[in-house]
């Protein structure tokens, strides 16, 4: 199994040593640990705050995902499934099955603050389809966290995972809070109490979590170690994206970022003809993905013009350092004010003409609304569900290349797989072996997308979902409906 660097090419060989020294660089390492900028969530108060919500626990429409989200993602999942399933000439029963979420959990728990208060809060756990394996995916700490987005999320990762010819099937979960309105103590406890919560719904063989926006590796560590506590033994493969020192691997922190940079690099050169390192490159959202993204992408010789994050963004159109502005924006809270670039919005930062927009953020950003001032030649979709299936229309009509998310942002969940099997297997694999694996299994599977689009002129979108429930079905049809 063991391999090392010399397997990667000369350009990523140079990329490995640049961040193996990045890794003792002390700014780096704080953001390694810490994980996420220390944003507020002014533009997305659509639910209720934490103590409202407490003390007005949603209702079953809002459960739902009702109307309170702009767009419902649940929604866009599902009418993406219709979409797809009308090509591919799937017949409704199937279409019915694989619409549904198998299963969903919503707990409502109680935490000890600082203050000695008591507040609840509402989680969820959401296990959409478990044909190929136990379930996979994030958990997410946003106030804005819902049934209806848990739904959708855990929907696109049993694509992802299928996509990717993972023994998995697809899960997502979350709590409604802003973690960057609690402190570490509150964090950790109302952590270990959701962890709790839902231990009967999750396992190495049942459902493996991982971090998503808001959650990071010290969160990681206290659902692994508050699981482990109740069994009364270690459970390292009870989650991924853990420290390496508690069974995490490495690679995994920059995984999904790499990964974005791995296929925006291979389709732009095969499909555009363009080197990366003649590219411009706009990244949304400055947290694991769109940091990692950034930086890999300048490691490769890619013109970062612009980033920005939840307060807006910044711009520079001779490029942007991504590793001195994430120092920057670990210091301060924000890519805001940093020095030698302009201001912009997210709005005019998704309108940029560049080469590649990364929307590395939230669901929905892409829409109907301002699909048609999108100037990018491509769009890689760091983020899950950044772009809704009216503005995919547009886009493909006008001649955008998207890279769909449950390909283009698969690195997380393929080395995720990667910490999973050497947990199970208490034998760890070294950085090279890890990149290389990783590459390997994006390009092999962006392979298999572009045979899918030559042979049936369908875009990325579609030949990825055509692949992924195609894998699904033939599952189904091999195991049968039981009984
Ligand atoms: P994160 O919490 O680390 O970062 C989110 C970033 O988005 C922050 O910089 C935040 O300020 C910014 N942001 C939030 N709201 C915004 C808004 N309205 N406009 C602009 N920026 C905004 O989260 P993350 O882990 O980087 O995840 C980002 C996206 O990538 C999510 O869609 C997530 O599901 C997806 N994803 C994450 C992983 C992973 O490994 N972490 C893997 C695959 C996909």
């Amino acid at each position: 199994m063991a391999k090392n660097s010399s397997t990667l090419n000369s350009h990523d060989s140079h990329a490995v040593a640049d961040t193996l020294a990045a890794a003792q660089d002390s700014s780096l390492a704080d953001v390694a640990a810490n994980g996420h900028g220390d944003e507020h969530y002014p533009s997305r108060q659509h639910f209720p705050s934490v103590t409202s919500a407490m003390q007005n626990p949603p209702d079953a429409t809002q459960l739902a995902g009702g109307s309170v989200h702009r767009a419902s993602a649940y929604s866009v999942a599902q009418s993406q499934l219709t979409r797809v399933a009308a090509v591919m000439g799937l017949d409704n029963d199937m279409i019915n099955y694989l619409r549904m979420p198998r299963r969903e959990l919503v707990v409502h728990f109680p935490v000890v603050m600082d203050d000695e208060s008591v507040r609840m809060f509402t989680g969820f756990r959401v296990h959409h389809n478990t044909t190929l394996g136990p379930t996979k995916g994030g958990i997410r700490y946003h106030p804005n966290v819902d049934l209806d987005e848990c739904r959708a999320l855990a929907m696109w990762m049993s694509w992802k995972c299928a996509l990717m010819n993972l023994p998995y099937g697809g899960a997502k979960g979350g709590v409604i809070v802003d973690p960057k309105a609690m402190s570490q103590d509150e964090l950790r406890r109302l952590t270990r109490r959701y962890a709790t919560e839902i231990t009967p719904f999750i396992g190495p063989e049942i459902d493996i979590p991982a971090p998503d926006v808001g959650t990071n590796a010290q969160i990681m560590a206290w659902i692994m170690d508050t699981y482990s506590m109740h069994k009364g033994y270690s459970v390292p493969a009870v989650i991924t994206g853990k420290p390496i020192g508690v069974g995490g691997t490495v690679g995994r922190e920059y995984a999904t970022g790499l990964g974005v940079t791995y296929v925006t690099r291979s389709l732009l050169k095969r499909k555009l003809g363009l080197q990366i390192e003649d590219a411009t490159v706009a990244v949304q959202g400055f947290g694991n993905v769109g940091s990692w993204t950034a930086r890999t992408m300048h490691e490769r010789g890619a013109h970062v013009v612009a980033v920005s994050d939840v307060g807006g963004g910044v711009y520079n159109s001779r490029g942007l350092d991504p590793r001195h502005l994430r120092a920057y924006a670990t210091e301060t809270g924000s890519v805001m004010g940093y020095p030698g670039a302009e201001t912009l919005t997210n709005e005019e930062l998704l309108e940029l003409d560049v080469d590649i927009l990364v929307p590395a953020a939230l669901e929905g950003q892409i829409t109907a609304e301002n699909a048609d001032k999108i100037r990018a030649r491509v769009i890689a979709e760091g983020a899950n569900g950044p772009t809704t299936p009216e503005a995919d229309e547009i886009l493909n009509d006008k001649g955008v290349m998207i890279i769909p998310d449950i390909l283009c942002n698969a690195g997380g969940v393929v080395v995720s797989y990667f910490e999973w099997v050497q947990d199970l297997q208490a034998f760890f694999w070294d950085e090279g072996e890890i990149r290389h694996q990783m590459e390997r299994k994006l390009l092999d599977n962006l392979d298999e997308v572009l045979a899918v689009t030559l042979r049936t002129n369908q875009d990325l979108r579609t030949a990825a979902y055509t692949i992924a429930i195609g894998r699904i079905i033939e599952a189904v049809k091999l195991r049968g409906i039981y009984p």
